[in-house]
C-alpha cells in the first residue's frame, strides 16, 4: 500500500499516520520528521533547510525530492510506504510521479484531511501543551506567528494538489473534524474498498479471457435466434404501420362536416378579398382616368400649339 496524506499543519496527519503504518504494516515517510533529524544532526540538508522551517516557508523543492528519492528505494519500504507532509507543491507531486514511474510503482490513494482553518490552531496549542507536558522539546514553527505563515504557504502551494490528485482519480477526502477514532476508521473504510476495488482488477485480466471465450460460443448461439427475431420485429413494424397507412387515406377524403367548416372560411376569406379588390380596382380606374385627363390635356395643348402656328403663319404671310 502507497499512499500520501494530505492536510494542512494541525490536521492530524502524524496522528493518523501512525495508526495506519500498524494497520497495514508499511513505513511512515514525513519529510518534518527527516527534515528535523538532518537539523539535528547538522547535515548540509539540515544546514539547508534550518531557517527556512524556522520562518514556515518551504525547503527548496530539489531538497526534499532528493531525500523521498532515495528513501523509497530502502528496503523497509519495499512493503508500501505512507507519505506524511511530501508532495508538498505541484513540481514535488510531479517528481514523485516520475519516481513511481521510473520503478513501476503505484499510488494507492491520496488521503486528504479537511479540516476548519479555525480549529487548526487550537489544536496546535494543544500539542505544544501535551509536549511540554510530557518534557519533550517543542517545535519551534509551532507558535501562533509561525503557524500563520505555515498556513499561508499550505495555501498557495499545497492545497493545488487536492486538484492534482482529484483530477488523477487519486483523492479520498476524509472529515478531519471527527474524533481521532472516527477518523481512523473512516480511511480504513475507503481504504479497504480500495484494495478490494484492486484485488478485483488483478482478477480480472483472468476472467475477461474466460469471459471472452464464453461470449463467443454464446454470440454463435445466439445468431439464429437474432435472426428469427428480426423477422418478427419487422412483422410487427408493419403491423404497427398499417393502422396509420388506413387512417392517412381515410383523411384524403373530406367529411361533410369539414366541407361545411371550409366552406365558411372561403366565404371569409372572399369578403376580405373583396375589400382588397375593390380598393385595387378604385386604383386602376383612378390611375386611367388620371393617364387619359393627362392625354386629353396634352392633347389639347397640341392642337392649341397648332392652331397658334397656322395662326402666326397666317399673320406672318400676310406681313
Ligand atoms: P506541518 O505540521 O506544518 O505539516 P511538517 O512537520 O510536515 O509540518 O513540516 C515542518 C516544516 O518542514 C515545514 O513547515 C517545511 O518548512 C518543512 N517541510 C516539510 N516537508 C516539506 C516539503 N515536502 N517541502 C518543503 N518543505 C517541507
Amino acid at each position: 500500500m502507497r499512499l500520501i496524506l494530505l492536510g494542512p499543519p494541525g490536521a492530524g496527519k502524524g496522528t493518523q499516520a501512525k495508526l495506519l503504518v500498524e494497520r497495514y504494516g508499511i513505513v511512515p515517510l514525513s519529510t518534518g520528521d527527516m527534515l528535523r533529524a538532518a537539523v539535528a544532526a547538522g547535515t548540509p540538508v539540515g544546514l539547508k533547510a534550518k531557517d527556512i522551517m524556522a520562518g514556515g516557508g518551504l525547503v527548496p523543492d530539489e531538497v526534499v525530492v532528493g531525500i523521498i528519492a532515495d528513501r523509497i528505494l530502502e528496503p523497509d519500504a519495499a512493503q508500501g510506504f505512507i507519505l506524511d507532509g511530501f508532495p508538498r507543491t505541484v513540481p514535488q507531486a510531479e517528481a514523485l510521479d516520475r519516481l513511481l514511474k521510473e520503478r513501476g510503482l503505484k499510488l494507492d490513494a491520496v488521503v486528504e484531511l479537511r479540516v476548519n482553518e479555525s480549529a487548526l490552531l487550537q489544536r496546535v496549542e494543544a500539542r505544544v501543551a501535551q509536549m511540554e507536558a510530557r518534557g519533550e522539546t517543542v517545535r519551534i514553527d509551532d507558535t501562533p506567528e509561525v503557524l500563520s505563515k505555515r498556513l499561508a504557504a499550505y495555501r498557495a502551494q499545497t492545497e493545488p494538489l487536492v486538484h492534482y490528485y482529484s483530477e488523477r482519480r487519486a483523492l479520498l477526502t476524509i472529515d478531519g473534524m471527527m474524533t481521532i477514532d472516527e477518523v481512523t476508521k473512516e480511511i480504513e473504510r475507503v481504504l479497504s474498498a480500495i484494495v478490494a476495488a484492486e484485488k478485483r482488477a488483478k482478477a480480472a485480466p483472468r476472467k475477461a479471457r474466460e469471459l471472452s471465450k464464453a461470449s463467443k460460443v454464446a454470440k454463435t448461439a445466439a445468431k439464429a435466434p437474432v435472426k428469427a427475431d428480426k423477422a418478427v420485429k419487422k412483422q410487427a413494424a408493419a403491423a404497427k404501420t398499417a393502422p396509420k397507412k388506413a387512417a392517412k387515406k381515410a383523411s384524403k377524403k373530406p367529411s361533410k362536416a369539414a366541407a361545411k367548416g371550409a366552406k365558411k372560411a372561403a366565404s371569409r376569406n372572399t369578403a376580405k378579398k373583396g375589400g382588397k379588390k375593390a380598393v385595387k380596382k378604385a386604383a386602376k380606374v383612378a390611375n386611367k382616368a388620371a393617364r387619359k385627363a393627362g392625354s386629353t390635356a396634352k392633347k389639347a395643348a397640341k392642337k392649341h400649339a397648332k392652331s397658334r402656328s397656322k395662326t402666326v403663319k397666317r399673320l406672318t404671310k400676310r406681313r
